[in-house]
């Protein structure tokens, strides 16, 4: 196999960004992406909207990367001249670019505004350059190559500039490589990204081909593991023992191959099995159902979702015993259990799954905040799994709410499984 020699460098501009306004998710989505394609990246840097200190940084990172990709600094407004930097560094006039500019008249009449002298700015591109569409906004972005070096240009905003990068840059960096990138998606729950990393640290550091990268999300961790080959065939037999080894390792918390997240693999699985689910849901609040029911093809699985908020609800509606929620409460072992088994009692579903506990900010019922009790009744599984969510800060009752949501989706996979 080849190895890519080639070195990038990501340079992020705007001055909100050196003052700490905005989080820099731009660089953290280019250089994963850089990585899965293989390139290497050794600096990453911000710099505000001056001409003269976006020069110097230019300057920096070409002295030492062939391929610098900038975002921020396209739109319309007098602090933003990363182009006109750019393209006087390359030794480039600004053109304008017309279809660029029909695209901008052709978007402007259709929201009824004018076009202003600004505007029409973001249509003048160096001379000789890719242009680069820009569907989601107004400022297309560009590729400058020349003397073996090549710079591009994307907009700020993260919905405009992710796109852009996938459509137009990928294509551009792949180029200069003989080897394909074959990647697979590992997603697994009920593990944390340090222990994970723990159990395969070894592998992760030896293993040049495939690469495996760990990429963390709340509450869960992905690995990507991609190959680099010349023929797709290849592929498989390249990735399979490193695959194995994953598995030997921390296969029980593997949910999914490629799937790209908990209700999705609960949804296909489901299907997969015939099977139908309905949730009883108090602490969040319909959020389970919520999930599932963002999955296309979700309604021939999706039974019912009964938002239980009062302990009236939970006994009229599912039958939970009034004598259990006065003796345990309704953040109880209890309680999810036979909630669990009311809503599949109610519904006719395959699987009952329920959520009750307290998401704070303040204790009740003398239950600690972050207490959750996930209830999960079928023929084969019936389970009450505890949890306890720690955390205190603003954002502790989404937080509560999403990891419980979590836990419920994995549990509607261990009782599918059962069958
Ligand atoms: P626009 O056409 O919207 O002006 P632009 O290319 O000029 O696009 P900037 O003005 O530099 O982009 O940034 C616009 C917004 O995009 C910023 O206010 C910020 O919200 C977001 N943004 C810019 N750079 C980044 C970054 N590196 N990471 C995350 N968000 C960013």
């Amino acid at each position: 196999m080849e190895q890519d020699t080639r070195c990038a460098e990501i340079l992020c501009i705007g001055t909100e960004l050196l003052m700490g306004n905005v989080v820099n998710t731009n660089a953290a989505y280019i250089a994963k992406e850089l990585a899965g394609l293989g390139i290497n990246l050794y600096h990453q840097s911000v710099v505000g909207d001056n001409p003269a200190r976006l020069k110097e940084s230019l300057s920096l990172a070409f002295s030492r990367a062939d391929i610098v990709i900038t975002t921020g600094g396209l739109g319309p407004t007098y602090d933003d001249l990363s182009k006109e930097t750019i393209a006087a560094y390359f030794g480039r006039k600004l053109v304008l670019h017309e279809p660029s500019y029909q695209r901008m008249c052709a978007y402007f009449a259709s929201i009824g505004r004018e076009m202003t002298e600004n505007n029409k700015k973001q249509a003048y591109m160096p001379e000789g350059c890719t242009v680069f569409d820009n569907p989601n906004g107004t400022a297309p972005g560009c590729c400058i190559e020349q003397d073996g070096k090549t710079v591009m240009m994307l907009p700020g905003p993260p919905r405009e500039m992710k796109p852009m990068f996938d459509h137009w840059c990928v294509p551009i960096l792949r180029r200069g490589s003989h080897t394909k990138l074959v990647s697979k998606n590992l997603h697994f729950f009920g593990i944390g990204e340090s222990t994970l990393e723990n159990k395969l640290h070894d592998l992760m550091e030896s293993s040049l081909n495939p690469t495996v990268a760990p990429y963390a999300k709340t509450g869960e961790v992905m690995l990507r593991v991609t190959a680099s080959v010349t023929d797709e065939s290849e592929a498989e037999a390249l990735m399979a023992p490193v695959l194995a080894q994953i598995s030997e390792a921390a296969g029980e918390f593997l949910y999914g191959v490629d799937v790209g997240d908990l209700q999705t693999a609960a949804v296909h699985l489901l299907k997969e099995k015939g099977l139908h689910v309905a949730t009883a849901e108090s602490c969040t609040g319909g959020l389970v159902s919520k999930r599932l029911t963002e999955v296309s093809g979700s309604s021939e699985v999706f039974e019912c979702g009964i938002c239980c908020y009062s302990n009236r609800i939970k006994a009229e509606l599912l039958g939970v015993k009034e004598n259990t929620l006065r003796t345990f409460g309704a953040v109880s072992r209890e309680a999810a259990a036979e909630m669990a088994a009311g809503v599949r009692r109610l519904s006719g579903a395959d699987i009952g799954i329920s959520v009750t506990g307290n998401a704070g900010p303040s204790a009740s019922e003398g239950k600690p905040v972050g207490l959750v009790y996930i209830g999960v009744d079928s023929l084969p599984y019936r389970e009450v799994i505890e949890l306890h969510i720690r955390r205190t800060d603003e954002d502790a009752r989404e937080y509560i709410r999403w990891l419980a949501s979590s836990n419920a989706l994995d549990q509607i996979l261990k009782a599918a499984k059962k069958f």
